[in-house]
């Protein structure tokens, strides 16, 4: 966490930047309907909220249209414009969903942003070839924001083989991309060599208030802040874990305010700092996006004692000793079926639930997560999913845990 002079300085320079940006609304506000606040990227306002649409609401095995219309229209109408999708999300649906509900609205009054998926180049052709059908699937003539996706080491060396960043650079020259950046999941070494060997118009770090010391968020933001570079930020909820929490974490918040979400803690932790351009959130039902829109709108970085509050129920939630997985499902590809984040956060539920009620919850999640007959103790000990995981999890070693807790609760 940011020490307390620190935090005062930063909350001074977030008052003057909201004050700037606050003139430079790029949607018509009507006379009731309040704004998201903006930061200022190349002199335009981006909203600090951004949607996230890698969980957009499915039925059926299909986006539903109906409701993702709704969402992105209360979110257009209070000031959002900051659209996040990738290749890979929801099998290669989001990017089509997206693209078909932003066409209604001028091409210039939203930011849309997209992603090379780096471990998918065996050549320079195929960046053409995904950039291409991503400008179709997307129905737009350029992207605002095009990112290197998830780079860690091994993926930039694979990116560096593959020539990407020029190539992506000479698409930039002809328009088709207005900013150029990359996510990132590794170390801040790694970090600091990517930065130092190429040009770069942002970056797109995930940041919350766990990861600010659990993997070194604090160093990474710092590194692009050294760099002059904005930030995106994405999980800022660890995957809608820190809207939950657990019972004693969140009864610290409520105490300290009783009127706001764990979610809004989180999503104001974030956009205290001040080189944060936009805070990401996957919104898939409507009181999750309104809630985030409010805790956004005419928005008031933490104080001092704020902060200390936040950092008190963070103290309780890590002592829990919940695996810090955010659900983003790379892992999804085990040979044997196993449903990794599902089993994961049966073992949260269990960790973070009153003694009396953690046997059900278990129990609950727990036959959720295997219903398709994959049970954790069929895992062969591939290691793929480790080698996907962002979060650098030791997959197999909890899922030993897990099989160890299901026969300890159910003497199975
Ligand atoms: S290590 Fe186990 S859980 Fe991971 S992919 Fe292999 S079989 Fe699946
Ligand atoms: S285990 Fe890792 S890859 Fe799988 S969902 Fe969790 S964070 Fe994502």
């Amino acid at each position: 966490m940011m020490d307390r002079r620190e935090f005062l300085k930063t909350n001074a320079k977030i008052a003057a930047a909201a004050a700037i940006a606050g003139t430079l609304q790029s949607f018509p506000a009507t006379a009731q309907e309040q704004k998201v606040s903006t930061r200022e990227h190349n002199k335009k306002p981006v909203s600090l909220l951004g949607f996230g649409c890698m969980r957009l609401p499915m039925k059926n095995g299909e986006v539903d249209m109906e409701l993702t219309g709704s969402l992105f229209d209360y979110a257009i109408r209070h000031g959002v414009n900051y659209f996040d999708t990738a290749w890979p999300y929801l099998g290669g649906k989001s990017e089509t969903a997206t693209g078909t509900l932003l066409k209604k609205y001028p091409r210039e009054s939203f930011y849309l942003a997209d992603k090379c998926p780096t471990w998918l180049i065996e050549s320079p052709q195929d960046v053409d070839r995904i950039f291409d059908q991503q400008l179709k699937k997307c129905q737009v003539e350029y992207f605002d924001y095009y990112l290197v996706h998830a780079l860690d080491q091994g993926r930039y060396e694979n990116a560096l083989k593959q020539n990407i960043h020029a190539n992506l650079l000479k698409k930039k020259e002809e328009g088709k991309i207005k900013n150029l950046g990359f996510s990132f999941h590794d170390t801040p070494d790694v970090l600091e060599k990517i930065l130092n060997n190429h040009q770069w118009d942002f970056v797109q770090l995930q940041i919350n208030y766990v990861d600010w010391s659990l993997q070194d968020a604090e160093r990474q933001y710092n590194l692009a802040v050294q760099h002059n570079l904005p930030v995106i930020v994405m999980e800022p909820l660890r995957g809608g874990n820190l809207a939950v929490l657990n019972e004693n974490a969140i009864k610290v918040l409520k105490t300290a305010n009783p009127n706001a979400s764990a979610a809004s803690w989180g999503l104001r932790y974030v956009a205290s700092l001040p080189n944060v351009l936009t805070v990401l959130s996957g919104m898939n039902v409507m009181d999750h996006l309104k809630d985030n829109v409010s805790s956004l709108t005419g928005f008031r970085p933490l104080t001092s004692k704020e902060q200390e509050t936040l950092e008190r129920a963070r103290q309780i939630y890590m002592s829990a000793g919940a695996i810090p997985c955010t659900g983003c499902d790379y892992c999804k590809d085990c040979p044997m079926g196993i449903r990794i984040p599902s089993l994961f956060a049966a073992y949260n539920t269990y960790k973070t639930t009153d003694d009396s009620k953690k046997k059900d919850a278990f129990n609950r999640y727990y036959n959720l997560a295997t219903r398709n007959n994959s049970t954790p103790d069929q895992c062969v000990q591939c290691g793929l999913c480790e080698q996907h995981c962002p979060q650098h999890l030791p997959i197999r070693e909890k899922l030993k845990e897990i099989v160890a807790l299901n026969k300890e609760i159910n003497r199975v």
